[in-house]
């Protein structure tokens, strides 16, 4: 009889955990060693033979990592996937990966800012690369900045600050038109939500200090594609940049993943109802949320996600920082930090950092104004995130 196909929320739970050899344990144990032992000069020659996939050195394999990725390329629909230390040393190894030396880049204008540093400010002038950004709603974007020697295009839908998405199934079409990989960073979404590998798209990257990891208790990233791929990346970037996460990382990451389905869906649930309070709130301007039916791609949305998750942005009224700030320090559920993909929710603002680079007058060339706020909708409940926001509000009258 064929093997029924088991629904992913299952397979969270129990794939890729090998319980009989670990005295039945429903929980794995944490192997927190540098280096495995061999019988004979034979046994040890022969893991190098397979040194991909052979427990030699934790900096390569390591069992209990093991069980993180292989729970992480079943999700993704991916054949492999590789955890790292951060989500900036996965995509450190994923873009070192696509990119030679000359190589010209096409990435998306609103990338997460390191992201943008790493090739635009260091690979760019490091390895002579050439970097073009584009907006990234039409495909012609990208169509119209290919050159002979581009060899990556780099998407980020939704993107993180802006939230704009990008065509995935039409870029990657593109792509593969013309020899280009294509990569991803989808982390918020999340793989619940997002499948870009079924799309086309070649390497998904996440930060899971995002959703993935979701307690807010881990840094950490993962690549996520086809075996030759993420084979090139173990034994290139993955083991000699030696970015590879901590085995008691891993764990916590197996343990957040048996939830990711359920926290999803609150994330979502929470989040849609803060985002609808908000755009019928008189104090807010506007709000961007891929998951409210008045987002102007909205139906693109629709077409490539299955859900939308708790990161979103909004604008105040008031154009008079005194006042932001008073709203912004009047939360007290919405605690003030940076990242986002917790329990717990955040809210930042763009200007804190910017205002400290930018006279005014560059400030408001960017678009952006003092107002803008970026909350994670977290899991707390809805009816306690919607009091806060409303009190924070009053400071505004
Ligand atoms: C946080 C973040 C990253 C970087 O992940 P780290 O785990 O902090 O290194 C990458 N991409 C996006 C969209 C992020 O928000």
């Amino acid at each position: 009889m064929a093997k029924r196909q088991l629904n992913i929320a299952t397979d969270l739970s129990h794939f890729g955990e090998e319980r009989a050899d670990f005295a039945g344990a429903v929980v794995p144990p944490i192997f927190q060693n540098s280096l495995f032992t061999y019988e004979s000069w034979d046994d040890i020659s022969n893991a190098f033979d397979d040194r991909t996939n052979s427990f030699i050195y934790s900096r390569g394999n390591n069992p209990t990592v093991k069980i993180a990725q292989e729970k992480i390329a079943r999700l993704a629909g991916g054949e492999r996937a590789l955890l790292f230390a951060s989500g900036m040393a996965a995509i450190t190894a994923a873009v070192m990966h696509c990119m030679q030396k000359d190589g010209h880049v096409i990435a998306v204008k609103n990338l997460y800012g390191p992201a943008n540093n790493l090739l635009f400010n260091y690979l760019r002038k490091k390895m002579d690369l050439s970097v073009t950004f584009v907006p990234g709603r039409a495909v012609t974007d990208f169509e119209e900045a290919i050159r002979p020697n581009t060899q990556l295009i780099y998407l980020e839908s939704p993107s993180s600050g802006v939230f704009s998405l990008q065509d995935l199934k039409a870029v990657a079409t593109l792509a593969k038109k013309h020899g280009i990989k294509t990569l991803i960073d989808n982390s918020w979404a999340t793989p619940i939500f997002q499948k870009p590998l079924a799309l086309g798209i070649d390497l998904e990257v996440h930060s899971c200090s995002k959703y993935i990891g979701g307690h807010s208790d881990i840094v950490a990233g993962v690549v996520i594609g086809d075996t030759a791929s993420l084979d090139s990346i173990f034994r290139n970037e993955y083991e000699w940049l030696g970015g590879r996460i901590a085995p008691m990382d891993a764990w916590l990451i197996t343990r957040s993943l048996r939830t990711l389905p359920l926290r999803m869906k609150a994330h979502q649930k929470n989040a849609i109802a803060v985002a609808s309070f908000l755009q019928n709130h008189p104090a807010v301007a506007q709000v961007n949320y891929p998951g409210l039916p008045s987002f102007d791609q909205y139906e693109l949305g629709r077409q490539q996600m299955t859900g939308y998750s708790g990161l979103l942005s909004f604008r105040l009224r008031t154009t008079d920082l005194e006042q932001v700030k008073k709203f912004f320090n009047n939360l007290e559920v919405f605690k003030i930090g940076v990242s986002w993909g917790g329990h717990e929710s955040l809210i930042y603002a763009l200007a804190i950092s910017y205002i400290k680079e930018m006279t005014p007058e560059q400030f408001a060339q960017t678009g952006l104004a003092y107002g803008d706020m970026r909350i994670s909708v977290g899991l707390e409940h809805v009816e306690d995130l919607i009091a806060d926001l409303e009190q924070g509000f009053t400071a505004l009258l």
